[in-house]
């Protein structure tokens, strides 16, 4: 788990003197949108909203960097096109102008280099997804470098408020060791949150999803420091097969079967495993239509589990009341049909249900349970779910540390 060792108000973006700054910002834009780029739901844009309101009324200067989704190429449905639109509607009652940049020219680039914004006429220019931009990812550090150098002429200083985007890029990660760099509110709101989970009494770890492998280091790590680890979803049946129970068709990984006996064997005594589920003939909604409940534990041959059944409700019910401290990353099932996600709202209910608990969650799935629930009992609800679990997981936050440790 990630230790903070100093006092994080140092590299609050606060202590910069904003009137002589023109600074560059990494944000988090990642909004759910159509396959036309029309955003359906800007909770991260509005998430962001009090730090560029601030950052435009008072600083010389703002360049906004941020992605939306996993680009292969330019295309209209990763344009920010209709977040620039929104972000513009956002800040209009304070007479901010937002300037969407499609391409950094030489010409563009020289113009913000001399260029500083006279008071009348607030501007925001957001730069076209940044992951448009070669070099924003590339693996050769030499490119992600170039490309960061770059972003660096346009600012004299670099804020970085997107926690939930901690993979190391050009806009994350190098900006950083190129300007005086300081952290943004949310940013610093998650740090803050997480870092309870460095002393807690009594903790139950709920985990859910597709893949065992990517919340290997999770899992390994929060057991140390858990009570109980509950885990749903698909995950559970690597675990359940690695126990030599039969899975029938379900979704696991075999290659990660000797892994998941090593955890069995580790943890075992920890692991609250599904005892029944609600299984299907096909992994499709139609034939999820007809899922019915398992009698036990065993998956019957020819058919897919795609949700926990109604005792393993009951038993993660009674495992999540034991936590003074409750921590959610992950669907149970197959939470986007109907049919099948009885078993991750429940647990949202569960959690909710704990009320003397000090309770967080994160993840897409686990928030857009908590929203269709309209649960509002979460002392924290992450941004974002891998970059929750990277922090509960190692000892490094390379997008933190960059900063706090230059
Ligand atoms: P993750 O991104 O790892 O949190 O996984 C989320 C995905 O796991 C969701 O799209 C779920 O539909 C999927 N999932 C959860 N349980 C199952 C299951 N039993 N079988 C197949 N997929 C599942």
């Amino acid at each position: 788990m990630y230790k903070v060792n100093t006092d994080l108000n140092k590299f609050s973006y606060k202590n910069i003197d904003l009137a002589n700054a023109r600074v560059i910002v990494r944000t988090c834009l990642n909004v759910s949108v159509d396959s036309n780029g029309k955003v359906t739901d800007a909770t991260r844009l509005y998430e962001s909203l009090p730090l560029i309101k601030d950052l435009a009324l008072n600083a010389q200067n703002v360049i906004l960097t941020a992605h939306l989704g996993r680009p292969e190429q330019r295309e209209r449905k990763s344009s920010f096109w209709n977040v620039a639109e929104m972000l513009s509607q956002s800040l209009r009652e304070n007479h901010i102008e937002v300037i969407l940049v499609d391409d950094l020219t030489n010409e563009w680039i020289d113009k913000m280099t001399h260029n500083i914004n006279s008071s009348e006429s607030k501007k925001v220019y957001l730069l076209e997804n940044i992951r448009f931009f070669e070099g924003e990812e590339s693996k050769d550090k030499t490119e992600r470098m170039m490309f960061a150098k770059k972003l660096s002429m346009l600012a004299d200083y670099f804020i970085n408020d997107a926690f939930a985007d901690y993979r190391e890029s050009a806009s994350t990660y190098d900006i950083a060791t190129l300007l005086p760099s300081y952290l943004g509110p949310v940013f610093l709101k998650e740090v803050e949150a997480l870092s309870m989970f460095n002393n807690v009494d009594i903790l139950v770890s709920v985990l859910g999803g597709a893949k065992l492998s990517e919340k290997l280091d999770a899992l390994n790590s929060l057991a140390e420091i858990s009570e109980k680890v509950v885990v749903g979803g698909a995950m559970a049946y690597t675990l359940l097969k690695a126990m030599g129970i039969n899975v029938g068709k379900s979704l696991i990984e075999e290659d990660k079967l000797d892994v998941a006996k090593e955890v069995i064997q580790k943890y075992g005594d920890k692991l609250v495993l599904p005892v029944d589920h609600v299984v299907a003939n096909e992994f499709t909604e139609e034939a999820a239509r007809s899922a019915y409940n398992t009698s036990d534990q065993s998956i019957p041959e020819d058919t897919i589990a795609i949700d926990i059944g109604w005792r393993t409700i009951k038993l993660f019910e009674e495992t999540i009341v034991l936590g003074n401290y409750v921590l959610w990353n992950g669907p149970m099932g197959v939470f986007e049909w109907d049919k099948s996600s009885k078993g991750t709202l429940s647990i949202g209910k569960a959690i909710e249900k704990n009320g003397p608990a000090y309770k967080l969650a994160g993840g897409g799935d686990s928030i857009a349970a908590i929203n269709k629930l309209q649960l509002k009992g979460f002392n924290h609800i992450s941004t974002g779910g891998g970059a929750m679990l990277s922090f509960l997981a190692y000892e490094k936050f390379p997008t933190l540390d960059v900063i706090i440790n230059r």
